[in-house]
């Protein structure tokens, strides 16, 4: 299964990742991080398809996505 994790304090609240994601699974917080931004969220993580689009839109690499299979893919990192 795909897993995402975002690096709230990179975020800079930008929202690309929102709008890249084929799932519309991402979301902003409601609290601000300690740059004081909104940063992205995952909502439904159980439906993410592991595409990436996520982290190879974000400026801020503040994104990694890890799909678990025969060999373990980061992208970012
Ligand atoms: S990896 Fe793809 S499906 Fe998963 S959160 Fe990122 S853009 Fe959405
Ligand atoms: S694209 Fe990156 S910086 Fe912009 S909201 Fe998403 S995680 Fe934050």
């Amino acid at each position: 299964m795909p897993m995402i994790n975002v690096y709230k304090e990179k975020c800079k609240g930008c929202e690309l990742c929102n709008h890249a994601c084929p799932q519309g699974i991402l979301s902003m917080s409601k609290e601000l991080n300690n740059k004081g931004y909104f940063y992205a969220v995952c909502h439904d993580p159980g439906r993410c398809i592991g595409c990436a689009m996520c982290a190879i839109t974000c400026p801020d690499m503040a994104i990694e996505v890890g799909v678990q299979g025969t060999r373990y893919v980061l992208y970012d990192y």
